[in-house]
């Protein structure tokens, strides 16, 4: 499983794009990656993450750019339903170690 760096990558000016695996993609459109089920079960959705992880050369900092804003859909190979369960489970090992 994916997990926050340190070192965020909070603007998007700051990702590769030119690298982005789904910039150019025939059977996916940038929307699909901002699907309203986006479980990931969702058969789209599934593309989409099956895509990230084949691997993007760029899936960390994408991953970070959403999971540091909080941004919803897939981004770095996650649902925004999985990076939520991966702050709280980031939340309770910050206050376990305090
Ligand atoms: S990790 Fe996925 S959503 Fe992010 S740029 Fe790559 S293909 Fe696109």
């Amino acid at each position: 499983m994916i997990s926050p760096a340190p070192t965020m990558v909070m603007s998007v000016r700051e990702l590769d794009l030119a690298k982005a695996l789904c910039r150019d993609v025939d059977d996916l459109e940038p929307d699909d990656f901002h699907v309203d089920d986006e479980s990931s079960k969702h058969r789209i959705t599934k593309k989409a993450i099956a895509l990230c992880k084949t691997p993007c050369p760029i899936i960390h900092d994408c991953f970070n750019y959403g999971y540091a804003n909080n941004l919803s859909g897939v981004y770095g190979g996650t649902t925004t339903t999985e990076r939520e369960t991966i702050r709280r489970r980031e939340r309770k090992r910050r206050a376990a170690a305090l």
